[in-house]
């Protein structure tokens, strides 16, 4: 059976050495009065929520499912709505949510360290309130006042949830293709019909109500993305006092069977003339779902992270209990019968793969959340925007970098534990097909390197990354003149560069040929994670160094653990960045050259 411990010494160690969040959110009027005590308060109860009320769910919710009847309800796993329940009663969803609404108003940089939380006990059952987040933030943003009023402080409470419907049979990526129409109503409502597919917590029994985001054209919608329009359409239509009424014409038709995360309803939704309300603009519905997708999107690496942490718990645990063969250097656990597999070069290979992916992803998760926090709430407007800048630079990265090496890091757990793992009994397998979905949706992980590379780098000619590059530069100089750490800033330094020259040779090729972005993007994509995860992790070097050399014997083990993880991170996993970077020049031409007829 699989174990978990929230990571708490970690998530302190980034938040307050590392970032020192706290005092960064002094700097903001909503948040100058969180305190570390109150930080870490939230982060251990929260943990403590997670550990002990969602992780027994995981590996049951699993292996049972969601239940579809035919009168198109959907009934989750046992326990999960008693864990609902309890999520709502601890006032757990109300936490990063504006006080005006009914939330508690905390930073998103401490609801980041409980969202990992969430996924580390159980994914499957964190998509249901992380879907209901999303939709808060999009009404949040785009919707009426008298919207605001009616859905926020439901969605807030937990009392309903939401849902994200984009998706349709023929249309995935290319959202342009959508075909769901909305025909206006007399009494300024619109009447919606067409079918939506994989629609996540799209019907369940957790809550009172769902409240659905849905992508429809107008009669009169230009064709593509342009004439996309977004509507609140709820499964019962409340009346202005919140009570619920009548059944929408929305049903589930069914459930996709699926490789993970058994345990969210992956729903078909038919819309029959269902009752909608536009949000925002007609034709912007895009625009506005994008508030949505982008939250997401983090979301989705945060769904990760939680499993990389989770799956390494484990892995770490065994390969410190399993007695396989001796140590090549001669036996270290001689009163055994053999040593522990963790004595093996490879497998610690494996584990400090994981531990310098789980420890980096951290990292610059609590950092975007910080810029979140900076661009919603710092007073003075180009702090905002340089953070909101930042924040929307490497969002992508966030989501396809980390989902990228979360799925690598499960599976390498899945590894430690030889044939054991890939049996159902230690619940690693699990890992690694709930990972797999998040490569996937949220927009693939190439259309997240597209979005990069076209719209945030070149998009701008570079500006938003020259931003990064400017904080990287700041440490290197500060640094510069300490030998100790570099090791570290030089790799960093390097690839700065390095990334700033691939970045314009891709720009020159693109002018010529659009294809050249589209046969490096994914390459790049993974070279600025790199490039990211260099700089946090010589930032954290730099912390745990300071403590190391300022009392050898006395400091705390954890420091000498990270500096050697951040030695084993520019030792063996940096170094990729350089064949990424040949393979992202090699261009398009061996990509295009094959007729399709001739694959
Ligand atoms: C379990 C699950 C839950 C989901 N939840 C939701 C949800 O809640 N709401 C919702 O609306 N949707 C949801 N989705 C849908 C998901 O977002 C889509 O599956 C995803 O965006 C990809 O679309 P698609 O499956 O149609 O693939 P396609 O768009 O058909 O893409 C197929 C392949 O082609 C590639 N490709 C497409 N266009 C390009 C391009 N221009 N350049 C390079 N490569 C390209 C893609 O990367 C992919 O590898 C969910 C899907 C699953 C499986």
């Amino acid at each position: 059976m699989a174990q978990y411990t929230p990571p708490l010494r970690d998530m302190q160690f980034v938040l307050h050495e590392v970032l020192g969040a706290t005092e960064r959110l002094r700097e903001l009027p909503a948040h100058a009065e969180v305190t570390r005590e109150l930080a870490d308060q939230v982060i251990e109860e929260g943990g403590k929520f997670c550990a002990q009320v969602l992780f027994p769910l995981n590996r049951s919710g699993d292996e049972a499912g969601c239940t579809w009847s035919a009168d198109g309800s959907v009934r989750t796993p046992e326990g999960f709505k008693e864990a609902w329940e309890q999520f709502k009663a601890g006032g757990w969803p109300t936490l990063t949510c504006a006080p005006e609404f009914g939330g508690q108003g905390l930073p998103h940089s401490i609801g980041m360290t409980f969202n990992e939380m969430l996924n580390s006990a159980n994914q499957a059952w964190a998509m249901y309130p992380g879907l209901t987040h999303g939709a808060y933030d999009c009404l949040k943003t785009h919707g009426t006042p008298e919207q605001k009023a009616l859905y926020l402080p439901r969605l807030v409470s937990g009392q309903w949830t939401g849902t994200m419907c984009l998706t349709e049979p023929h249309c995935g990526t290319d959202l342009g293709l959508l075909r769901s129409k909305a025909e206006p109503n007399a009494d300024g409502s619109f009447a919606i019909t067409g079918t939506k597919i994989f629609i996540s917590s799209g019907e369940h029994d957790l809550a009172e109500n769902i409240v659905h985001l849905v992508l429809a054209r107008l009669p009169d919608a230009p064709a593509g993305t342009k004439g996309i329009s977004l509507f609140i359409v709820p499964k019962f239509v409340p009346g202005a006092d919140g009570r619920v009424g009548a059944r929408n014409g929305i049903r589930c038709g069914r459930l996709e069977e699926k490789m993970g995360i058994h345990a969210n309803a992956t729903c078909e939704m038919n819309l029959e003339g269902a009752t909608g309300w536009l949000v925002g603009e007609p034709n912007k519905g895009l625009n506005a779902m994008f508030v949505m997708m982008n939250a997401a999107r983090i979301g989705v690496g945060m769904q990760s992270l939680g499993l990389m942490e989770v799956a390494y718990q484990n892995s770490l645990a065994y390969a410190k209990d399993r007695l396989q063969m001796r140590s090549l250097t001669g036996p270290k656990a001689p009163e055994k019968p053999a040593d522990p597999i963790i004595v093996h070069p490879d497998v610690r290979r494996m584990l400090l793969t994981q531990k310098a992916w789980v420890e980096g992803s951290r990292c610059f998760a609590a950092w975007l959340a910080l810029q979140a926090d900076i661009a919603e709430g710092h007073p003075d407007a180009d702090e905002r925007k340089a953070a909101h800048d930042l924040l929307s630079l490497l969002t992508p990265v966030c989501k396809a970098f980390i989902t990228d090496n979360g799925f690598a890091s499960t599976n390498l757990a899945l590894q430690v534990f030889g044939g054991h793992g890939y049996i159902r009994e230690w619940g690693m397998e699990q890992y690694v097909r709930d990972a797999r979905i998040n490569m996937i949706y949220e927009g693939t992980n190439t259309i997240q390197s597209l979005d990069l590379l076209g719209r945030k780098v070149l998009g701008d000619n570079g500006a938003k990354l020259k931003a990064f590059g400017r904080l990287i530069q700041e440490f290197v100089e500060e640094e510069g003149t300490n030998e100790d750490m570099a090791e570290f800033v030089n790799p960093l330094a390097d690839l700065g560069e390095k990334v700033t020259k691939l970045s314009m040779e891709i720009g020159m090729k693109a002018l010529g040929n659009a294809d050249e972005a589209g046969a490096a993007a994914v390459d790049y994509l993974r070279v600025v994670g790199h490039l990211v995860y260099s700089y946090f992790w010589a930032r954290m070097a730099k912390v745990a160094l300071a403590r190391v050399q300022a009392d050898p014997d006395a400091a705390e083990p954890f420091y000498r653990a990270k500096l050697a993880t951040a030695r084993f991170y520019f030792a063996r996993l940096q170094p990729e960045t350089a064949a990424l970077i040949r393979t992202a020049r090699s261009g398009a031409a061996s990509l295009m050259a094959l007729e399709a007829e001739l694959f």
